[in-house]
């Protein structure tokens, strides 16, 4: 078999694979439903499998079809949401469900090239759905799939160019089932490429005896794996210190506001933020500001940022409103169902009751 010289050579090892030694039991698969697909896709963008399967059975037992998915409320679907990160995921969902209800009467395209037209659906994740559910003849390309591909290809040109990405996305489409076969085995194909990226071409370590394409894998034969996918532009990291009001009245209830869009914890619910220590002292009566707590500092990563977070609690009478500060006191029994920054709620459930 080789990669570039046998059409449908790779496709076919990809295939046999995947039937055998694939992952075939994951609860958003033996589905053709794209609602399914469409979500699973979107909540393992940036989170593992193990973490997804929870998320995923919540999410579809309240919200099971689009259109309940479109109907929801946005609180709703941040609620569900909450504590997987990456918001901006989550308000595309419901944007993106309230299209194809508004403008494809609640059924999904079937192609990659106008599913790619909806909020939140890339290039790649268009193709997944098109291609699982629809057996479209058309390539994937996610982190996953260019470690595989750029290993395999000995690809080495620099991914971080967009004429390099298009390159390896005519690379990716040469390799695809042949036309006559893709009908019964581009699920399975896409499902396949998915597996070997996930549980065999892992970034570090390849598990290359367990790999179907080890003997044309043109990095494996170099031993030079770990060297692939070439992306030269690195996330500039930085960082950034916010002061958390933690106000609670005394029958428990603590005060909330909403995140303003865009901006760190966009669209959630959350303790107000201050920029600084001496901002949060402002926004409280003069009376409160010397029963303010400070409670222990601590550092949570973003993908681009370390958000290094010190709260601050008081304890206010009930109905004491915050000065200067948006938002509204919600109990104890309300706050838990809404969209809360994962930090935040850890804070709230760990030390709540103290
Ligand atoms: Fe990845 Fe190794 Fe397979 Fe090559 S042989 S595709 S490096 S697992």
């Amino acid at each position: 078999m080789s990669a570039t010289t046998e059409p449908g050579a790779f496709a076919a090892d990809v295939v046999a694979w995947q039937a055998v030694h694939g992952r075939n039991s994951l609860p958003w698969q033996n589905t053709q439903d794209p609602y399914r697909v469409w979500l699973s896709e979107t909540m393992l963008q940036q989170t593992q499998v193990a973490t997804v399967r929870d998320y995923f059975a919540r999410f579809v037992a309240q919200l099971p079809t689009v259109q309940a998915l479109a109907e929801a409320s946005l609180d709703e679907v941040l609620g569900l949401w909450s504590g997987l990160g990456y918001y901006s995921r989550a308000r595309n969902l419901h944007r993106c469900a309230q299209d194809v209800v508004r403008l494809h009467g609640g059924v999904f395209p079937r192609t990659a090239e106008v599913l790619v037209t909806l909020p939140g659906i890339g290039r790649s994740t268009a193709a997944a759905i098109a291609s699982l559910c629809f057996g479209e003849r058309v390539a994937i390309l996610d982190a996953n799939v260019k470690r595989v591909l750029t290993r395999v290809l000995g690809f080495d040109g620099d991914l971080a160019q967009a004429a390099q990405e298009r390159k390896l996305w005519a690379e990716a489409t040469d390799l695809l089932p042949l036309p006559a076969l893709a009908a019964q085995t581009m699920a399975r194909y896409t499902q396949g490429m998915m597996d070997l990226g996930a549980t065999v071409c892992l970034a570090r370590k390849p598990l290359c005896s367990q790999c179907p394409l080890q003997l044309d894998c043109r990095a494996h034969a170099a031993g030079s794996m770990e060297n692939f996918p070439v992306r030269t532009r690195k996330l500039q990291r930085s960082s950034q210190s916010l002061w958390l009001l933690w106000a609670q009245d005394s029958t428990g209830a603590v005060w909330l506001q909403r995140r303003p869009v865009p901006g760190v914890w966009a669209g959630l619910y959350c303790l107000p933020v201050f920029d600084s220590e001496a901002a949060l002292h402002e926004a409280l009566p003069p009376a409160a500001r010397g029963k303010l707590q400070a409670l222990e500092s601590f550092v949570h990563v973003l993908t681009h940022k370390d958000l290094h977070i010190h709260p601050m609690r008081v304890r206010l009478r009930a109905g004491r409103n915050v000065p200067s500060v948006d938002g509204g006191w919600v109990s104890n029994a309300d706050w838990p169902s809404l969209g809360l920054p994962a930090p935040v709620r850890k804070l709230l459930e760990t030390l709540g009751s103290a």
